[in-house]
């Protein structure tokens, strides 16, 4: 109900979606619909992050904070809070935790409280997809992952529906973990091959890089002409997945330029001077068509995604939708 069809006084209950249920109610193409969605928002001012806040809570190692946002043209504001807290692994929970509450942007009342941790798997694996739509060259066939812990899975799934891509390539610094990704790619019905970085540059025609590296993994020399690289990893300052000079010689595309300066790979080829502020192109302008994307077969193009918390809002409201339309939110009086 929106402001327009609701009785003065009347009050709208509040929706409870359950982590335990967002699995179910959302996919890919969900996902993928309203992250492309959100970045189109952002592009045409309709839509915007607000300044994130983490903390060390100094209590149980935990890292704790906050990203919102609110997009007007959608009507969806709200935060995700949430952070990492290391020693749930011992207690059989996952270490990186996340809850996001959406408001009536008329009233500031909650609308719903939804669990966030799939959520972020979902539209972090939405942000590269809706970049390897918009920047990878149409015949790209050999999808190359670096990275196979938890995103990977997510990251492999939301990347094949946007080319039709015949194998997977991988290389992980930690090789125990590569089965993740050989299953992965069995589940999609891809044959999958360990590779070392020489190797998967040579043949990827788009690279995703999804690890918590905190110096460049794939080098300058390791990546083709007309290669669209992914990188998902970097989100924190001091950590990196690239070579700054693939940067140089790439076309750039981000989420939103100042967080990738600040947080993204891009803080680094920008830090040393390497590249300028000015040559990183929004995502959202690509798809709006304000500015362009690729524009030949032999551009190397490069999106840094640093994950706003748009992304975050969009999927949880698209979660809540879903769960009404099925009658499966959980409803509870304001
Ligand atoms: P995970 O802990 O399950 O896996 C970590 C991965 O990084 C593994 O592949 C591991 O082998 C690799 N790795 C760890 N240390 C490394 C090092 N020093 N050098 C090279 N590789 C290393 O983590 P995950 O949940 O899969 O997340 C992967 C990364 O993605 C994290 O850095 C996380 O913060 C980031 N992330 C980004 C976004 C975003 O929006 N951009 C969202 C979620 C997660």
């Amino acid at each position: 109900m929106n402001a327009e069809t609701r009785t003065s006084g009347e009050e709208e209950d509040m929706r409870i979606v359950p982590e335990a249920e967002i699995a179910g109610l959302m996919s890919e193409d969900a996902a993928f619909d309203a992250v492309e969605t959100v970045f189109a928002a952002m592009s045409r001012g309709e839509a915007r992050n607000f300044p994130v806040v983490r903390e060390d809570i100094g209590y149980a190692g935990a890292l704790y904070g906050f990203k919102s946002g609110f997009d007007r043209a959608n009507g969806v504001l709200g935060l995700k809070s949430g952070g990492y807290w290391p020693e749930n692994a011992e207690k059989g929970l996952t270490n990186h935790q996340s809850t996001v509450v959406l408001f009536d942007p008329d009233t500031g009342q909650p609308q719903a409280l939804v669990g966030g941790n799939h959520l972020t798997a979902l539209r972090t694996a939405a942000a590269s997809a809706v970049s390897i739509k918009h920047l990878s060259r149409p015949d790209a066939r050999v999808l190359g992952m670096v990275g196979a812990g938890h995103q990977s899975a997510f990251q492999m799934r939301a990347a094949v529906r946007q080319r039709d891509f015949d194998r997977v390539v991988g290389w992980n610094m930690h090789p125990e973990m590569l089965p993740r990704l050989a299953q992965t790619a069995e589940e999609l019905g891809l044959p999958f091959e360990a590779v070392d970085l020489d190797d998967l540059g040579a043949q990827a025609d788009v690279i995703v890089t999804i690890t918590s590296s905190f110096s460049a993994l794939v080098q300058g020399s390791q990546v083709r002409p007309g290669t669209h690289v992914a990188c998902m990893g970097t989100d924190t300052k001091g950590k990196q997945e690239l070579d700054p000079a693939i940067l140089e010689y790439a076309r750039v595309f981000t989420d939103e330029v100042a967080q990738a300066v600040s947080i993204g790979e891009c803080q680094h080829a920008v830090g040393a001077g390497r590249i300028s502020e000015s040559a990183i192109t929004a995502i959202g302008d690509v798809i709006t068509g304000n500015r362009p994307g690729r524009m030949s077969a032999d551009d190397v193009t490069v999106f840094d995604g640093t994950g706003v918390g748009l992304q975050d809002l969009a999927v949880a409201a698209r979660a809540v939708a879903l769960a009404v339309s099925r009658g499966a939110a959980r409803e509870v009086e304001v």
